[in-house]
């Protein structure tokens, strides 16, 4: 397993729709692994693959990461199924660094895909689970909280993020 760099906003990968998965074959699976410790490694509870570079709708998640439980699963080629309510909800994002904003998510979802064994599954989620779900398709679909949010929060990230490299170049 091997620890994957997180690509960063605006980096353009982020913004691709990502391809099906074809073959379940080692390559997703070694992906997979890799998803997994790249996302533990950073904190995060969920993670796309196109967050690492690989455009293939794969994403993993795991929503109470500090349960010895651990609730980790890996969805590929998922779909929603059916949605309903809405919710308001504060999200943050490992490829929108110090960026917390509110985004619109559906209260309840129905997601079908599979699992890495091949294994068509279906995870019905509210709360925390729905809006990672969520989050996550939405990775794969090339759309980052920054694009559910007002043109006006957008631009002042923008301008932070410009303000920052100014920053970083002078020093
Ligand atoms: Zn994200």
């Amino acid at each position: 397993m091997a620890v994957r760099e997180i690509l960063k906003y605006p980096h353009p990968t982020l913004k691709k729709r990502s391809d099906a998965v074809r073959k379940i074959d080692e390559e997703v699976k070694k992906l997979i692994r890799d998803m997994k410790e790249t996302m533990y490694e950073a904190g995060g509870v969920g993670l796309a693959a196109c967050q690492v570079g690989v455009c293939r709708r794969v994403i993993v998640l795991d929503v109470s990461p500090m349960d010895p439980q651990h609730n980790f699963f890996a969805l590929i080629n998922p779909e929603v199924l059916s949605e309903e309510g809405e919710i308001d909800h504060e999200e943050g994002c490992l490829s929108v660094p110090d960026c917390l904003e509110k985004v619109k998510r559906k209260e309840k979802v129905c997601v079908k895909g599979l699992s890495p064994e091949g294994m068509e599954i279906e995870i019905k989620g509210d709360g925390i689970l729905a809006i990672a779900l969520q989050h996550e398709i939405d990775h794969i679909n090339g759309i980052l909280i920054l694009d559910r949010v007002s043109r006006l929060k957008r631009e002042i990230y923008r301008n932070k993020l410009k303000k920052e490299k100014r920053k970083e170049e002078k020093s």
